[in-house]
């Protein structure tokens, strides 16, 4: 057996030999597929064991111990001890009911947000049998030779067999907040955990540099599996708009319970049975406290979430569904988001001349064309060179999967790879000058090189910084002095054609730390990066949506501008650019400005991206950030909603997000805002509902009581309405579509209150109508002689009736309610015919009759009732249409009109 398994606890002192005998691995070459496949059948997943949730029963009781319910209980507990069987019957399964209702949907909300997590699993770089390829860090086995890259999670525990400037955040497992800096040789026995640098262990994350190591312990073996407490990060649900719902569903608890408390008082003091005035009280609660709020919002956003997860933006954290939906400006990346990520070199200039190349995509079929120069002659130095340097100062790998060729790494150096292998230049070369020593590439310092065993030194990376270093330049007649202005000229040739560009150079040496000057400059190459073909729709959608759009990106000022200008980023607004350099030079106070009124950053430092931020959110902005690498962190969780790349995002980038994209497709991001307004006007449209329904059947009982009159509906009665209706009705609201126009309106003002002056009006107007058509309609029936609980019957369905017609008010706060589509939410529909049935039900059923005490109706009672139901309906939709779409407006609070674009 493998004798990893028997974990000696001390890898850390082994030399590498005795490292490779350990673990039966090949330090070189990884081991092979047929051994780790066999190895991860006998040692299982590298998975760690999920925590116990807690049973199913304990959370079934939870649901129970809520105020509301506790009063409910109580209620039923004592109608009990008096043996009034049917009411303690219904109260008890009102209960019930609610307390099943809120298990399930929770059960449901919590497996969607789970199953999210599925989504985001991370992968592993392995050398396998000689190459590397990319596997689920769920494969990994012990022996296993994994390759670390800076923004990556150690997928599991690793003793170093090599490491470059490697550098890993541990903090999550010894509390040391600095990085630990790594190294690949043995260490005393005595070593301490936090001191063991030639380990990485699982979970922990890289933060710069690169490494190599040998899995010896994967899921629960691995020292963060024996810390219970690292395996669960518990996230907590809370939104700031749910609490903002729990702070007003408190409040109105306590007027609620003093209210009822009142007309117990008031009942008791006339002399009525206390039995009855208690009953009466808790109907009135139960009836006026809107107790679907907190379901319904858990609900909403749930949906919302498995919404966005279906166009491919994934929630890690739940408050950012409503952030999204009030977003005012989106900070963007270029590569990758705006652009495809699917380099072709299709110019190189070297030696002072240009050599186009054809073909396209990573498939090394074209050539690099020289005019007038004969196929079998040699081609000329400079050009040699140039490619040599791409190809070996380079960590990507290209892959042929099903005749398809991919990049394994990063795809602006498979594009070098493809472009040299067009000059013949194969990853052969790579054997023949083996690399000594590796700069990785670190977008602060915007350049890598490599030191080969031949002495010779190559650099690639962004323009200015290779030329600040050179000093000569290699032409075809031998090395001549570098003409600057000659370089800067092409420079501005190729980017203001949108082409990415990388310089290369040489030198020769001992090491790499001296690389400040004297290099030889060897050329450019150029290469395309298309715009991706949605981004231009989606960017139109964020305009009219009143949503900003930035790029900000580490890519030549001109390259960005015309692709910028190719996409249409800025809409009508002039296309300002603006460079990191003139940013570092920008007093404080023009920040603020500058961030608002610019829109491509170039050539950014990820610490410029932590202060724009900062200066548009002074602005008042709501922003939306995405970032993939690892210095990308800090601005992505300083903006209000943090955005990860799936694809090429980094672990570090994913942990400090608060969404990913897994296309990493900036029209994804829209969708997702797009989403979230969704999200936020449904939730109002549940409050529009619920509030007047419930204050309507409150005032019914407390008018009733306050007046001394007979109840025109019975405790019982209430709670049925109030229970079906929640389920039936309001709560599908919740899968209401998105309606015309939500992303033609001007952002959401975060600050705004729930409760607008409009929609206290409407909760005033509908609880008005309610309660005069109730007691109106129960008057009339008694009246006419009809017994008393006929006229009862009749109040119940005309409360009923009412938040039936109401519902499809609510169904658009802006829009006549016949212009959606009657038919566009099947889920109302399908509520509203069940909520029809149950309502005969109680009408007509001998036993619902003794049930509730209710009796059959006549069809005229019938017609009265829907005159009242459309009469309602006819009144909100004519002070809909008086109100015009102020009323949505105020609903939503609007921007301030500064901020207005
Ligand atoms: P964005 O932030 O929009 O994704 P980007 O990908 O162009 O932009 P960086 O990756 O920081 O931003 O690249 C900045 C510059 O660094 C590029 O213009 C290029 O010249 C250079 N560069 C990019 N990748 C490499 C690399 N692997 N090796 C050397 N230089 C690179």
């Amino acid at each position: 057996m493998n004798p990893v398994q028997t974990r000696p606890p001390d890898w850390h002192t082994r030399s590498l030999d005795d490292l490779a005998a350990d673990t039966g691995a090949d330090l070189r070459a990884g081991l092979t597929p047929a051994e780790a496949a066999a190895r991860l059948k006998a040692l299982g997943p590298n998975l760690l064991t999920p925590p116990r949730r807690s049973g199913p029963l304990r959370r079934f009781l939870a649901q129970l111990n809520q105020p509301l319910v506790l009063i409910l209980l109580a209620s039923g507990g004592i109608t009990l001890a008096l043996r009034e069987w049917v009411d303690a019957g219904v109260i008890l399964g009102v209960v019930l009911l609610n307390a099943v209702f809120g298990f399930v949907q929770e059960a449901k909300a919590e497996k969607a947000i789970e199953g999210l997590a599925t989504l985001t699993r991370t992968r592993a770089l392995v050398m396998r049998a000689g190459s590397a390829m990319s596997v689920p860090s769920e494969d990994l086995v012990p022996g296993d030779l994994v390759i670390l890259q800076a923004g990556d999670r150690v997928p599991a525990d690793l003793r170093l067999v090599q490491a470059s400037e490697l550098a890993i955040d541990e903090s999550t497992l010894t509390g040391e907040s600095l990085p630990a800096s790594k190294l690949s040789k043995p260490l005393p026995a005595a070593t301490g955990l936090a001191d063991r640098l030639n380990m990485a262990f699982a979970g922990t994350l890289v933060t710069a540099g690169q490494g190599v190591g040998v899995v010896v312990a994967t899921g629960d073996r691995t020292e963060t599996g024996g810390l219970s407490r690292l395996v669960a990060e518990a996230r907590s649900q809370e939104t700031p708009l749910t609490r903002k719902v729990a702070e007003l569903s408190n409040r109105l608890l306590y007027v609620i319970l003093a209210l009822a408390a009142v007309a117990f008082a008031v009942g008791l003091s006339r002399g009525q049975p206390v039995f009855e005035v208690f009953m009466a009280a808790v109907a009135l609660a139960v009836g006026a406290i809107p107790e679907g709020l907190p379901a319904a919002f858990t609900v909403t956003l749930a949906i919302g979430v498995s919404r966005m997860a279906r166009r491919k933006a994934i929630i890690r954290r739940l408050a950012a569904v409503e952030t999204l939906g009030s977003t005012t400006v989106i900070c963007s990346d270029k590569t990758g988001t705006l652009t495809e990520n699917q380099m072709t070199v299709q110019e190189v200039w070297a030696g002072g001349v240009s050599y186009p190349v054809t073909g396209l995509g990573y498939v090394p079929e074209g050539e690099v064309v020289r005019e007038g120069a004969s196929p079998e002659g040699a081609p000329p130095e400079p050009l040699v060179e140039c490619l040599k340097a791409g190809l070996l100062c380079n960590d990507a790998w290209l892959v042929s999967e099903q005749g398809r060729v991919t990049v394994q790494g990063d795809p602006t150096e498979g594009a070098l790879v493809t472009s040299a292998a067009k000059l013949g230049l194969t990853v052969a070369l790579r054997e023949e000058c083996p690399r000594l020593e590796t700069l990785p590439f670190d977008s602060r310092r915007p350049f890598m090189a490599t030191r080969h065993a031949d002495g010779s030194i190559y650099l690639k990376g962004a323009s200015e910084e290779i030329l600040a270093r050179c000093a000569h330049a290699l032409m075809e007649a031998g090395l001549e002095p570098l003409d600057l202005a000659a370089v800067q000229r092409q420079i501005d040739a190729l980017a203001s054609r949108g082409y990415r560009l990388l310089a290369f150079a040489r030198t020769s040496g001992e090491s790499l730390d001296a690389l400040s000057g004297g290099l030889v400059f060897l050329g450019l190459q150029a290469m395309r990066d298309p715009p991706r073909a949605e981004a231009i729709a989606a960017l139109e959608a964020c305009h009219r949506a009143g949503v900003q759009v930035k790029m900000i990106t580490g890519d030549h000022a001109a390259t960005a501008k015309a692709i910028a200008r190719q996409i249409g980023l800025s809409g009508n607004r002039p296309l300002r650019v603006v460079t990191g350099a003139e940013l570092d030079g920008l007093p404080e106070e023009a920040w603020g400005l500058v961030a608002e009124e610019t829109s491509v950053f170039a050539r950014v430092a990820p610490h410029q991206k932590l202060r724009l931020v900062d200066a548009l959110q002074k602005n008042g902005h709501v922003v939306a950030m995405t970032g993939d690498g690892v210095n990308d962190a800090p601005a992505l969780k300083q903006a209000d909603i943090g955005i990860a790349m799936g694809i090429t995002g980094t672990e570090v980038a994913k942990e400090a997000a608060d969404a990913l994209l897994t296309d990493d497709n900036f029209a994804t991001l829209q969708a997702a805002v797009e989403e979230g307004r969704v999200v936020y006007e449904n939730l109002t449209k549940f409050i529009a509902w619920t509030l007047p329904t419930n204050l309507g059947e409150g005032l019914v009982i407390l008018a009733a009581v306050l007046a001394g009159v007979t109840l025109p509906i019975l405790p019982v009665q209430i709670l049925w309405v109030n229970m079906t209706t929640a389920v039936l009705l309001g709560l599908m609201l919740a899968f209401e579509p998105r309606e015309a126009g939500t992303m033609d309106r001007a952002p959401r003002d975060p600050r705004a209150p729930l409760l607008t002056f409009d929609l206290i009006g409407m909760i005033l107007v509908v609880g008005v109508v309610i309660l005069a058509g109730a007691f109106g309609l129960f008057a009339w029936e008694t009246q006419r002689g009809a017994a008393l609980a006929e006229a009862r019957t009749v109040a119940v369905n005309v409360l009923v009736t009412v938040q039936l017609f109401y519902l499809f008010n609510c169904r658009s706060l802006r829009h006549p309610t016949h212009r959606i589509g009657l038919f566009s939410n099947r889920w109302v529909n399908s509520g509203a015919i069940a909520m029809i049935a149950l309502q005969l039900a109680f009408t007509y059923l001998p036993v619902m009759n003794r049930l509730f005490q209710s009796a059959p109706i006549s069809m005229a009672a019938w017609g009265r009732i829907l005159v009242i139901g459309l009469a309602a309906y006819l009144l909100i939709e004519g002070l809909k249409a008086l109100r015009g779409s102020s009323w949505h407006e105020a609903a939503h609070g609007q921007m301030p009109s500064d901020l207005r674009p």
